[in-house]
């Protein structure tokens, strides 16, 4: 055991996706001795390529940017929308909008980000435990003061600490345990990919663009992103009950979806398919507390937005930050209650409603071509939303104007709060399936 370790840290952050890393970063950076365990070991596989450019404010106060500029990652330029006809809407470039380097993201490759923010978090002085997975909060007075972790070579271990952080993603160690989880009440998608090598690629700068296909019949889209060494990451989300339900195989179902979708066809018909297929049940999710005594949730651990204009490493990212700075100031002034660390909580989730909103608008029948073609003022506004900007009321002009191209008696969308708690839905989980059947 080395010196770092005998002493208790101040804060325990549990998992090391982009949430944990961040969170753990920056209360490093802040000067808090930080432990996060991670139940994997890294580099492992994980969905969400696609970067917004928000994410770049985060990155910068971590000092990732460097990294990410020497990295291979293919740049990202602009998001494009091809409606159901086929028909290509002019491509939302993020830097006609905000000419700022901030304007240019990337399309990562998961396992390899993952890996390079963990790498980021031990290079900030956190103390990184992998292949260690927490297995318990241990609660006193119901205030959390600690976890229980269990090692590879199965030991088990409590450490105590000032605030517990649970990154741990869609596990959502504490949401489940405090049966917090609250069900969107209509984004139920499910979602099959898998990577194509030699599929077509656009060039300049429309090469890295994330491009979002809807299927003919409009029931579900295609996400097209472009990644290094010449893959291409091609999945399908549609709503789970048509996607799994008496269907073949999860490949005869992507072969049906590609099938009849002329747009990706076309594109993957000369490619070759490097992976097997991956699957997930894509609920959307909130929790019903951000934080409590002694607590707090950042990442998916906190929340799962559909992931159809690739918000979840910025929510990651933000959370993380938001917590991180919560956190810092708490343990300065000796307050970890629950109101302390969760004072973001509230603002944050309006952000996620906004992003919340448009998904909801788009498989409502939101047409991007139709709406700038009646607002072409709105473009930029439009643009802001795509990119991140989700933080403040500037961006709600949007939403009269887009109302009025409701189809007549079109019915508002319900909110987060009239979701069903997840222990009422009790059909619901959401799992990842990869190739080989496993479900890490
Ligand atoms: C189909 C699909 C497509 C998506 N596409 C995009 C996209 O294009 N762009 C985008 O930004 N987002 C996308 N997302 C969302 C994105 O994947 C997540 O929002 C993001 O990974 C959340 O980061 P996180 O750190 O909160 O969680 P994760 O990245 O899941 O990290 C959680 C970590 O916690 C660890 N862990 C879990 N339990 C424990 C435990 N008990 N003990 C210790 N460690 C534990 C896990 O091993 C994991 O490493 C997509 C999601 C889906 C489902």
């Amino acid at each position: 055991m080395n010196s770092r370790e005998s002493t208790s840290p101040d804060v325990i952050v549990i998992g090391g996706g982009p949430a944990g890393s961040t969170v753990s970063t920056l209360l490093a950076q802040g000067g808090r001795r930080v432990r996060l365990f991670e139940r994997e070991r890294f580099p492992r596989f994980h969905i969400g390529e696609s970067l917004i450019p928000e994410t770049y404010w985060v990155l910068e106060r971590l000092n990732m940017l460097p990294k990410m500029r020497a990295s291979h990652f293919v740049q990202k330029h602009s998001v494009q929308f091809v409606n159901s006809m086929g028909k290509l809407s002019a491509p939302f470039y993020f830097w006609d909008n905000k000419p700022h380097e901030c304007s240019q993201t990337w399309q990562v490759v998961r396992s390899e980000f993952d890996q390079m923010m963990l790498d980021n978090a031990r290079e900030h002085g956190v103390d990184v435990h992998e292949a260690t997975r927490v297995i318990d909060v241990l609660m006193e007075d119901g205030r959390a003061v600690g976890v229980r972790v269990k090692r590879e070579d199965g030991t088990t271990e409590e450490v105590r600490a000032s605030v517990v952080v649970d990154a741990s993603g869609q596990n959502g160690l504490l949401m489940n345990r405090l049966r917090l989880r609250v069900w969107d009440p209509v984004l139920n998608k499910g979602a099959i990919w898998t990577y194509w090598e030699g599929a077509y690629r656009d060039t300049g700068r429309d090469e890295g663009a994330t491009i979002v296909i809807q299927t003919a019949d409009k029931r579900g889209w295609f996400w097209y992103i472009p990644l290094h060494n010449n893959i291409v990451s091609v999945g399908v989300v549609a709503p789970f009950d048509y996607l799994f339900k008496n269907r073949g195989s999860y490949p005869d179902t992507y072969a049906e979806e590609v099938e009849r979708c002329p747009s990706v066809k076309e594109r993957v018909s000369s490619a070759r398919r490097v992976t097997g297929h991956f699957a997930t049940k894509d609920y959307s999710y909130r929790s019903k507390q951000v934080a409590g005594d002694g607590w707090v949730l950042v990442g998916d651990a906190f929340g799962f937005l559909d992931p159809l204009y690739s918000s979840g490493v910025l929510l990651a990212l933000k959370s993380g930050q938001l917590a991180a700075e919560a956190i810092l100031d708490g343990l300065e002034r000796g307050d970890t209650s629950a109101a302390q660390l969760g004072r973001w909580g509230e603002s944050f989730n309006e952000g996620v409603d906004r992003m919340r909103r448009l998904v909801c608008e788009y498989y409502d029948g939101f047409s991007f071509g139709a709406f700038m073609k009646t607002y072409p003022d709105l473009r930029g506004t439009v643009t802001d939303l795509l990119i991140g900007d989700l933080f403040n009321t500037r961006v709600d002009k949007v939403w009269p104007p887009l109302e009025t191209m409701y189809e007549p008696g079109k019915a508002a969308i319900p909110s987060w709060r009239a979701g069903t708690d997840a222990d009422l839905a009790t059909d619901k989980h959401n799992e990842l399936v990869l190739p080989d059947g496993r479900r890490p």
